[in-house]
């Protein structure tokens, strides 16, 4: 835990440097109030996230009696908290068996490689993981998934030129009957230009429930969350046409823009009053670097602390 919370914290750091700035004054102001509101905005919090944080860390301190700008930093850490709280979830496996897992996520996002982790990290818990190689489009991206799979000593399911709805198929047959706790379907990120990447999608999600009329289990989307505001659009594309369960976001270590959890959070308590009925979205897992062993579960309230140095 230690050492993960290190390197969130020094990965933040980009983020965090310009909010941390906003307290070394000696009085809180408006000019204060104003600095944290551009420093939020900076950090990719987006409009609505920002004015959230505002209000609720100036309720706080007005309650609170607070004088000090450092009773502002611990009150922002605070309200990102209680915002950020309701994405916490445990990836639950063992349900069903096996727990099927869709992986989706553009390109370069850090999808294979959060599944490389993934794999890691659900072996190390004792379970055993079929991958199936559901990104036909590229051979690299088959080729990418089995170098992951042999660096976890784990069976795959891919087929050269073969349909990604037929592999996915396949290999959900194939974990159930090799009794496989866990099948991981990585999907492709982008397809050639003439074929829609959410049809193709939505098609192995459908074949995969054919395969299993309980699954998937779990619809994940791998976001960079260097990317920002561009990444929560993906959330809301990707959650309008697969319902997603759960976010992975990658490359937490190093970006200057880690307010855009923050708005994910806000955006998943509007879906969830919007959509009762839909599983709440969770953020199950960050990633920190790039090794194997750089997957953390998230945890709302170190992810604030890190934040704010
Ligand atoms: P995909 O196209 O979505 O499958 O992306 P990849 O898994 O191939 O990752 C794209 C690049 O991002 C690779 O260079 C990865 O090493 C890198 N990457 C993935 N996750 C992380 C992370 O958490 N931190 C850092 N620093 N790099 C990452």
């Amino acid at each position: 835990r230690q050492r993960w919370f290190g390197k969130l914290q020094e990965g933040l750091r980009k983020t965090g440097s310009s909010i941390s700035t906003v307290f070394t004054g000696s009085q809180i102001d408006e000019q204060l109030y104003e600095d944290l509101e551009t420093a939020l905005l900076m950090a990719d919090t987006g409009v609505s996230a920002t004015e959230h944080l505002l209000a609720d860390v100036r309720r706080r301190v007005k309650d609170g009696g607070m004088t000090h700008p450092v009773a502002v930093r611990n009150a922002l850490i605070e309200s990102i908290t209680v915002l950020l709280k309701p994405l916490e979830r445990p990836l639950v496996i063992g349900e069903f068996v096996p727990t099927v897992i869709m992986v989706t996520g553009v390109n370069g996002a850090g999808k294979t490689t959060s599944i490389g982790k993934l794999t890691r990290h659900l072996a190390n818990e004792g379970a055993s993981v079929l991958l199936a190689a559901a990104d036909t489009f590229r051979a690299a991206a088959r080729e990418q998934l089995s170098v992951w799979a042999d660096r976890n000593t784990v069976e795959i399911v891919s087929q050269e030129n073969g349909d990604p709805a037929a592999v996915s198929f396949d290999a959900v047959t194939a974990g159930k009957a090799r009794g496989k706790d866990v099948v991981l379907v990585d999907t492709a990120g982008r397809l050639p230009t003439q074929l829609h990447l959410m049809e193709e999608l939505r098609k192995i999600k459908r074949v995969v429930q054919k395969a299993d009329a309980t699954a998937p289990h779990e619809v994940l989307l791998v976001i960079d969350g260097n990317t920002g505001q561009n990444a929560l659009a993906q959330v809301k594309a990707f959650d309008d046409t697969l319902q997603l369960t759960g976010l992975v976001v990658t490359k937490l270590d190093g970006t200057a823009k880690g307010g855009v959890l923050a708005a994910i959070a806000l955006w998943a308590r509007e879906r969830a009053k919007a959509s009762p009925g839909l599983r709440p979205v969770a953020v199950y897992f960050i990633g920190v670097g790039e090794k194997l062993e750089d997957l953390e579960t998230f945890n709302a309230r170190e992810f604030a602390q890190a934040l704010l140095g």
